[in-house]
């Protein structure tokens, strides 16, 4: 059964769609903004930051209240919904005030237990949306802990924001996307909306595109966008504002893909090859199963004989052997080391109990 939530993608499959600029920075502004983004694009929710968490201190911190007044014009003017961010409990206060449609809590509070706590117990008896982006770091429960605080203020339409998580050292990203982890997220709340933020994740307008199609293919329902009517001239994340204009053309280029399979012939030839991949994936985890059987048995004897768990040169072998294999086999190094580091470290976690015993 297709859900009713707010955030579910159209009926045509277009992604929910949340734009508008990084912060509010003028009344003309965000009219200007919000007005070519309702002639170009299927605008669902318009966005601006009223409250601007920054890195680093006098940087633009956001309009603040007078904003909300501009938003509330705008949205009267267009009739538009609209969603800003909110922190503590008087942003919340004044959001409600100015008849906010959604407030969403960003990757900076979702990181603070105290801050959601806050903020959801504002949210007390009160009936509106709520998104939640990831936090900063790359902590699942902490994403779940605060969507679990938001669920037990009463708050009935939760979605979660995608936005990528900070990493030290040089990347491609700002904020990496690491999207096993809202995969995950999507594994555990089955009816959980997800929305994705290219803007966060990319930091940069050439990303908006192939992250926005990826996060589509993934089954995202929606995508939050950061647009501005002068991107280079913005106050904040200038380089990853696009125009609306340019949302228009991205939004026109994604290649919509549905999950439901209408045909019958691929619908067999679907069937056919998840049945052999899961005999196969059963197949692995039985010969691992007994792979660690063995270690086992390896683990008495060392213990026996006092040999230490770990044999660096032994498992330097496996690794440089099994790269070689893995690239026959046109696997990535990245992958041959990931998977043999799990089987390590499980192995490494079987001989301790042995040990122990
Ligand atoms: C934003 O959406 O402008 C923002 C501050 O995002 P995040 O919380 O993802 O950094
Ligand atoms: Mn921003």
């Amino acid at each position: 059964m297709e859900s009713k939530s707010l955030f579910k993608r159209h009926l045509d499959h277009s992604p929910f769609l949340i734009s508008g600029p990084c912060s509010a920075e003028t009344p003309e502004q965000l009219l200007k903004i919000a007005t070519d983004l309702t002639n170009n694009v299927k605008l669902d929710v318009l966005r601006a930051g009223i409250w601007k968490p920054r890195t680093r201190p006098n940087s633009f911190e956001g309009i603040g209240e007078d904003a909300l007044k501009w938003l509330l014009e705008t949205k009267k003017e267009l009739s538009l919904n609209t969603t800003v961010e909110v922190a503590n409990s008087k942003h919340v206060e004044l959001a409600l005030k100015h008849e906010v449609d959604i407030l969403w809590i960003g990757a900076r509070s979702t990181v603070n237990p105290f801050s959601v706590q806050e903020i959801a117990d504002a949210l007390k008896g009160v009936d509106i949306p709520v998104m939640i982006k990831n936090p900063i770091n790359p902590d699942l429960q902490l994403w779940i802990g605060a969507i679990e605080r938001i669920e037990q203020a009463g708050i009935k339409e939760i979605a979660a924001i995608h936005r990528g998580f900070s990493a030290y050292g040089i990347s491609n990203y700002r904020n990496k996307p690491m999207w096993e982890i809202p995969i995950e997220l999507k594994r555990i709340y089955r009816d959980l909306p997800i929305l994705c933020d290219p803007s966060h994740i990319g930091g940069n307008r050439d990303l908006i595109q192939p992250i926005s199609q990826k996060a589509l293919d993934l089954t995202f329902d929606g995508l939050m966008i950061e647009s501005h009517h002068d991107p280079d001239h913005a106050w904040s994340d200038a380089q990853q504002q696009i125009t609306p204009f340019v949302l228009k053309s991205i939004l026109n280029d994604l290649v919509i893909r549905s999950s439901k399979i209408h045909n019958d012939e691929v619908l067999l030839k679907f069937q056919e090859l998840r049945l052999k991949i899961d005999s196969l994936d059963e197949s692995i985890l039985e010969r691992i199963g007994q792979r660690m059987d063995l270690i086992e048995s390896l683990g008495e004897i060392k213990r026996e004989k006092q040999i230490p768990i770990l044999q660096v040169e032994r498992w330097n072998s496996i690794v440089n052997s099994y790269n070689e294999i893995g690239a026959d086999l046109k696997l990535s190094e990245k992958f041959i080391s990931e998977f043999l580091n799990a089987i390590h470290t499980e192995s490494i976690r079987k001989q301790t109990i042995v040990m122990n015993r």
